[in-house]
Parts: structure tokens; sequence; C-alpha cells
């Protein structure tokens, strides 16, 4: 499958990444101990647009291009497919707690290639999306950070570069973590880096590391929205999950901020966050999004123009005085809790 789509690309033709995805996912279904959705739990947003090849950008690329995306897709999908076979050799856990210094290490470990931020969850099965799987419910959560310079160009295909490149590098290190785990004696599986089947922003706050802005992207401090995000699943019963995020202030300052909403080309991220039909918020209009997103090597201005991207956030939270009537949206770590989590889209 991933050979497949690897040959598509390179010769020019439009390759299913959904249904790449798809073929990830399903080896998670054979875990002993999966957990599954929510009965509110949503389903993960497709990539494909039904958009014709003369539109899709990434479809329509010279030769010196098509050598830079290769460039990064090699290693994404290499490193995409080394991470989806552990799921084939599933491991008897020897060890179910870990020890603080264990756990230092494992950060240090994560750092050392190239992690920038780091924390532990434990998954609420409404971030499962619908109709998948996770192999446990404790999860360690990282971030990676995207090079200021490339998004200031966005929508282009520096840009996409940029984001193909850190997307390469999730996989590699979530794949590393998973192995080192492993050699613990602790179950570990890596989240897919492209796609995945849980909530990646909705985990990394609830990890602590950031908050969701009006765009439905993480805002962390230090790069603010420009950072991707992945997971590794755990046996690990002891993780020290988060139980507080100091960085919901974020959300009363989108509500004076909205620079998001003015510069997104497609108009596709909603003035205020709207209420779902299971109690959820939902922040972009999907459709919109991924039409433009498609056409234009995937847009990522919603990144680029967010101020906690550019003047970042320490002097963001420095000049904020508050907002006191900001509406309060939440995200609940309850694992029966029905679904308050903001939608967010596939930029992350
Ligand atoms: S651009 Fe403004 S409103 Fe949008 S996410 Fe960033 S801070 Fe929030
Ligand atoms: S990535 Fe989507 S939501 Fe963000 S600015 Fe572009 S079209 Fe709008």
């Amino acid at each position: 499958m991933f050979r497949a789509i690897l040959k598509s690309v390179l010769a020019g033709k439009s390759p299913s990444l959904d249904l790449l995805l798809e073929g990830a996912d399903a080896h998670g279904h054979h875990s002993q101990s999966a957990v599954y959705p929510a009965p509110t739990s949503n389903a993960r947003t497709p990539f494909e647009s039904g958009l014709p090849r003369e539109q899709i950008s990434m479809m329509n690329l010279n030769a010196a291009q098509k050598r830079q995306v290769a460039r990064r897709m090699v290693p994404l999908m290499w490193n995409m497919r080394l991470g989806v076979a552990l799921y084939d050799r599933p491991v008897r856990p020897t060890q179910q707690e870990a020890t603080p210094e264990f756990l230092a290490g494992l950060e240090a470990l994560a750092r050392e290639l190239g992690a920038k931020d780091f924390g532990y969850v434990q998954v609420p099965r409404d971030a499962v999306f619908r109709d998948k799987s996770i192999p446990y419910d404790m999860a360690l959560v990282f971030t990676v950070k995207m090079d200021q310079e490339a998004i200031n160009t966005a929508p282009s295909l520096d840009c996409q570069l940029e984001v193909m490149d850190g997307y390469g590098r999730m996989a590699f290190i979530a794949r590393k973590l998973a192995l080192h785990l492993r050699a613990a004696g602790f179950a570990a599986y890596p989240g897919t880096a492209l796609g995945g089947v849980s909530d990646y922003p909705q985990l990394a706050e609830l990890a602590g590391l950031g908050a969701i802005g009006y765009h439905g992207l993480l805002i962390t401090p230090g790069e603010g929205a420009r950072v991707r995000l992945n997971t590794v699943y755990t046996n690990i019963s002891n993780l020290p999950v988060s139980q507080q995020n100091e960085h919901l202030w974020v959300r009363d300052f989108c509500d004076r901020c909205r620079k998001c909403v003015r510069s997104c080309p497609a108009e596709a991220i909603f003035q205020q966050p709207q209420a779902r039909g299971n109690g959820g918020q939902q922040c972009i209009d999907h459709g919109k999004c991924r039409d433009y997103f498609t056409q234009n090597f995937g847009c990522a201005v919603c990144v680029k123009v967010c101020p906690f991207s550019q003047a970042g956030y320490d002097k963001v939270k420095a000049g904020f005085r508050g907002h006191p009537d900001a509406p309060q949206y939440r995200i609940s770590p309850g694992a029966e809790f029905p679904g308050t989590g903001l939608e967010v889209h596939h930029e992350q």
C-alpha cells in the first residue's frame, strides 16, 4: 500500500491518501486491549476533495518540485510503514509502571530526536475517531516545530515541504519512542503521523501542551500554531497525566482577535466555534477548507497569521488584559464524558 502511493506520487498520478490511511488504521484492529470510540465520537476528516487533477496543486509540479516532494515523502512513508508494522508485532508487556527516572529518560530521548514539547494523557473515548480504535488509552503526546520562514510563505510549495518534513520527523520520533518503550518491557504503538485514529489537538490540550485556538489548531508556548502533533499509545498505567492546563486563556484572546477568521482565503473559519449536535464545538467548515487546501499546497494561512505564531506566546500574553465575557469552551478529560472538544481540522 505504501509502495503504491509512493509510486503514484513519483509518477505524477493522484494517489488515494484516504485509502492509504484506512489501510494503515486496519492494522490496529488486531489489538487485544483496543479501546473503541464513544457513540459521540467524530469521524476523521477525509483528505480527498474530489477536485479534478488539474486543480490539485501537488499533482501539477515540475520535475524539480517533484524531486523536492520525493525527498520528504520517502522518509515519511518509510517511517510510517515501519510504525504501522509494529501493530502487526504486538508485544506482551512485562512492565506496567514506569519510574520517574525512566520517564525523564524517555522525555530526554524525545527531545534528542527532535520533539519540542512532551506530555501525557489518558485518552477519552470521544477523542477516538468513529470506526477506529487505539491499542491502549494511555498516551504520550509530543510536538515538532515548523520553521517560521517557510510558514511565512503560505500558501506555497515551500510551506508544504516544511509541513511534510514535520510529518516525517513525527513518524520517525514516534517509532523510535515506541521501540524504546518496547525494549524496556512496555507495550507501545506509534500514532500515524498523517491522519491518525484519535484527535491529536484534543489530546495535546488535555496533556497541557497548549490550547486549541479559533482556527482549530493547537497554540503552544514558543511556536504558537507552528507545530505538528503525534502520539504513542502505551500500557504504562502510571503516566503523570496533566491535571490542569494553564493555556486556556488563549481562547479568551481568540474571541478578541479573529485574525485567522478574517484572513482565511476560503472563509472556512467560523466567527465563533459552533455547537455540534453532540455537545462539541466546531471551528471550521471542513469542505471549504479542504478544497482551498488541496488547490493551494495545504494552505496554512491560518498558521501563518496567528499572532501566537508571529509575535510569540509570551508577547501576546504580556499584552493581553483579559476578556471575562469570552465564551468558555473546555475539553473534558472524562473518558465517558459526551464530547465537548473543539472540533479541529486536518492541518494538525
Ligand atoms: S489568529 Fe487570533 S483568533 Fe485565530 S487562533 Fe490565532 S489568536 Fe485565535
Ligand atoms: S488551512 Fe483551511 S482554515 Fe486555514 S486558512 Fe487555509 S483554508 Fe482557511
